[in-house]
């Protein structure tokens, strides 16, 4: 049996490539590193304990900044009735092409319809708008952790696109819009923080044009990542509502002066998608990688014995395990049947971002050898310094990545003036296209038509100048810097 092989004839590695078979390499990262599985409908999906170990740490982080920040978590029912959902017509005219419906329930046909969450809006700024009774109720901030159902028209991907997803949806109403655009940013700050911090992703916030504004919103912030393979993945979105569904639902308070006023509200949500980002930043040919602070095992020692050096080299690596494991997410690999190539492979196609090795000769010289799994560079520590050693490490691996990413990022912002040069750049590069935009939907549909790449966002700072003073699509005056890129 190969290093690689499970036994049965089985490839257990990556066998596509990354650059040159993006979306097959990406799937075949999903299932191998047992992230998920395809579920028997088309576009939903099982996700599996390791994908979702990984989904916990990412809502831990934020829960935790969401409830120092104020906000509350609550939980509302799945199933949105017809006539609340249309209380807010943008909502469900944005919406009606995705909206999963219940119409019969055991044998019965439903009184009234019952849409399964497209978005929670409708159901949650009704009870928001029975809780508000005054200034002293505001600001009002709810969160819920659950799963949405969208029917995607578009292809589905794993994490990317599904018709279900797990997210994350903030609602939060406010006395006026400095407060409500306050949250708004805010919370888009957070994102950016768990895109940085914890995913070693650098991203860009902007806005959305007008015409792929969230259905009901006043403004769509967002986060976007660039991919390795020159696309855009919108990582999180923020919206500040105005007052369309404090309108809708009546939520009004009465103010200091006994006045009668209408609240702001927010809203803000965060998916999975944030893991499909991850895998295809970081991850290669030879599986996942992960930074530190999402690895299910932060740390494997792999030991490395024979006959007559099983005992001592056992005992040194469950020393060194015990050590470590108040401070890490620590995995003694000690399993007798398989060689430490096979072991070797088997976590790195799983993303452990820190590999101990421990044969007889770090046994003898008091040492640990260490290998970062993002390039495969290995550092010798002194046994009696591991746990300092490792932490230094590991934040080297997050560096790593880290450095990586923004790499890719800064090479791949490029202006262009011009219809032929915006495409040419896009076709020959991907990456995002600066450009000067006249605020036309039409010039970005011409782009999309040729290419498939979309106003992705525009500065978040309405009053910034435009980068050129004509729009790079039609020549006519630019109101705007317009960010064009393919994307996910
Ligand atoms: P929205 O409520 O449309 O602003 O969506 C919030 C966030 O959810 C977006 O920024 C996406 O990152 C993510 N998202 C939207 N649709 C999907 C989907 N079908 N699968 C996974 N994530 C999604």
């Amino acid at each position: 049996m190969s290093d690689t092989d499970d036994g049965g004839g089985q490839e257990l590695g990556i066998t596509e490539s990354k650059a040159h078979k993006p979306g097959e390499w990406y799937a075949e990262v999903v299932q191998k590193a047992e992230l998920a599985d395809y579920a028997p409908m088309g576009g939903f999906i099982v996700t599996r304990p390791r994908g979702y170990a990984i989904w916990e740490r990412i809502k831990d982080h934020l829960d935790g900044w969401f409830k120092s920040s104020g906000v509350q978590n609550s939980y509302f029912p799945m199933f949105i009735p017809e006539s609340y959902l249309e209380r807010e017509k943008d909502i469900v005219e944005g919406f009606d092409p995705e909206v999963a419906w219940v119409s019969e329930a055991g044998h019965e046909e439903l009184e009234e319809r019952l849409a399964v969450r497209p978005t929670s809006e409708s159901i949650i700024t009704p009870f928001i708008a029975r809780w508000v009774r005054s200034h002293r109720d505001l600001p009002m901030r709810l969160n819920q952790w659950c799963s949405v159902v969208r029917w995607e028209a578009t292809d589905t991907k794993p994490f990317f696109r599904t018709k279900e997803f797990l997210w994350q949806e903030g609602h939060t109403a406010h006395a006026d819009e400095d407060g409500a655009w306050t949250e708004t940013m805010a919370r888009l700050g957070q994102y950016e923080r768990l895109y940085e911090e914890v995913m070693a992703i650098p991203g860009l916030t902007g806005r959305k044009p007008e015409h792929d504004k969230f259905p009901g919103a006043h403004t769509t912030t967002t986060i976007e990542a660039l991919m390795p393979d020159g696309k855009s993945v919108q990582a999180g979105t923020s919206h500040y509502l105005g007052t369309s569904f404090a309108e809708a639902f009546d939520i009004t308070y009465a103010d200091v002066d006994e006045a009668e006023r209408t609240a702001h509200t927010t809203s803000w949500g965060l998916s999975w998608r944030a893991m499909g980002a991850l895998i295809m930043t970081h991850s290669d040919d030879q599986g996942l990688v992960l930074p530190p602070a999402l690895a299910p095992e932060q740390v494997v020692i792999v030991p490395i014995w024979q006959e007559d050096t099983e005992d001592e080299v056992l005992e040194y690596s469950a020393d060194l395990a015990a050590d470590l494991d108040d401070e890490f997410r620590v995995h003694l690999d000690d399993r007798d049947e398989r060689n430490p190539g096979f072991k070797y492979n088997e976590w790195e196609l799983k993303g452990v971002p820190l590999r101990i090795e421990i044969g007889p000769n770090e046994v003898a010289d008091g040492e640990v050898t260490m290998v970062h799994r993002p390039d495969g560079e290995s550092e010798v520590a002194d046994r009696d310094a591991a746990v300092d050693a490792v932490g230094e490490a590991l934040d080297t691996v997050y560096a790593k990545l880290y450095a990586a990413a923004e790499a890719t990022l800064e090479e791949n912002i490029r202006e262009a003036h011009g219809r032929d040069e915006i495409l040419g750049t896009l076709g020959q590069h991907g990456g995002y296209v600066r450009t000067g935009w006249c605020g036309d939907e039409g010039c970005e549909t011409e782009i999309k038509d040729q290419i498939a790449a979309e106003i992705v966002m525009l500065p978040l700072d309405r009053d910034e100048a435009p980068v050129h003073d004509t729009c790079g699509v039609c020549g006519e005056p630019a109101a705007d810097t317009a960010y064009f890129a393919k994307n996910y």
